[in-house]
């Protein structure tokens, strides 16, 4: 038992240390009790035993410091960590505040220039300052889900979360066909939206002309019924196409971004 520590070595004994050496003690003077200590290091002097009581003394000192000063330190992280947090929650919604603020400040600078209306070549006016410019850009067509319930199961995909043992791995695409009662979680439902995107921006004949961009016009009274008028077809503008439909969502084409050099 190593009990001739000096200072330095006294503090930098780990808590697993100093208990360890508090019960290897404790153990030594259980045993001393039963043997009474008269062979190694025995306490047949009354030297001996005085030096024992001072070496319980100052381990048992040693080892209450100990727990203190690391129930102490525990405290201390408890505190720099909630600290720590609540810092992070401050840092969090200081965030928040400046990007709403931006992004409050971007849509009345797009709102602006909007309601300066395009100029001659149909384009956003651009507002130019002596070193840095505002203008609008078109931003790619993207997809809006207006109600996803009405999105066709063929853009969709189902994850299904099963839970089997897995000592019956080799049945385990039996037990998924069979496994309603075993799920986990509900289904869960996500639509492919680069799926919907790519339906939508497919182009379809147009049903109501057959394609030919133009329809019959009941005539007027006044026509001669052999005599039928044509106009253009009112569904294809004309196009002979029209895009395909997506129930449940559409292509939005027309949004705009703020651009600033
Ligand atoms: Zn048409």
């Amino acid at each position: 038992m190593n009990n001739q520590l000096g200072p330095q070595e006294v503090k930098s004994l780990s808590l697993y240390d100093r208990e360890a050496e508090w019960k290897q003690l404790e153990e030594l003077l259980a045993n001393a009790c039963l043997v009474g200590l008269n062979e190694e290091g025995g306490l047949e002097t009354q030297e001996n035993a005085e030096a024992l009581v001072a070496l319980v003394e100052k381990t048992f000192l040693a080892v209450q410091d100990k727990r203190d000063s690391f129930c102490s330190f525990l405290a201390w992280l408890e505190g720099q960590q909630h600290m720590g947090e609540q810092e992070q929650e401050r840092l969090e919604y200081r965030i928040k505040r400046i990007e709403a603020a931006r992004k409050r400040l971007e849509k009345l600078a797009i709102d602006t220039i909007r309601s300066l209306g395009p100029d001659a070549k149909g384009k956003w006016k651009r507002l130019e300052g002596k070193t840095s410019t505002l203008s609008l850009a078109k931003n790619p067509a993207s997809v809006e889900v207006l109600d996803d319930k009405l999105i066709p199961d063929e853009f969709k995909d189902i994850t299904i979360e099963v839970k089997v043992s897995a000592t019956i791995a080799d049945k385990l695409i039996a037990t998924i066909v069979n496994a309603d009662h075993a799920l986990n979680k509900p289904p869960l439902i996500s639509v492919r939206m680069k799926d919907v995107a790519a339906a939508l921006k497919e182009m379809l004949p147009c049903e109501d002309c057959g394609e030919l961009g133009v329809v019959s016009k009941p005539p007027d009274e006044s026509e001669v019924i052999h005599n039928p008028s044509w106009s253009v077809c009112p569904k294809c503008n004309g196009d002979k196409q029209v895009p395909r439909q997506v129930p449940g969502a559409r292509l939005v084409t027309d949004k705009v971004r703020l651009v600033r050099k």
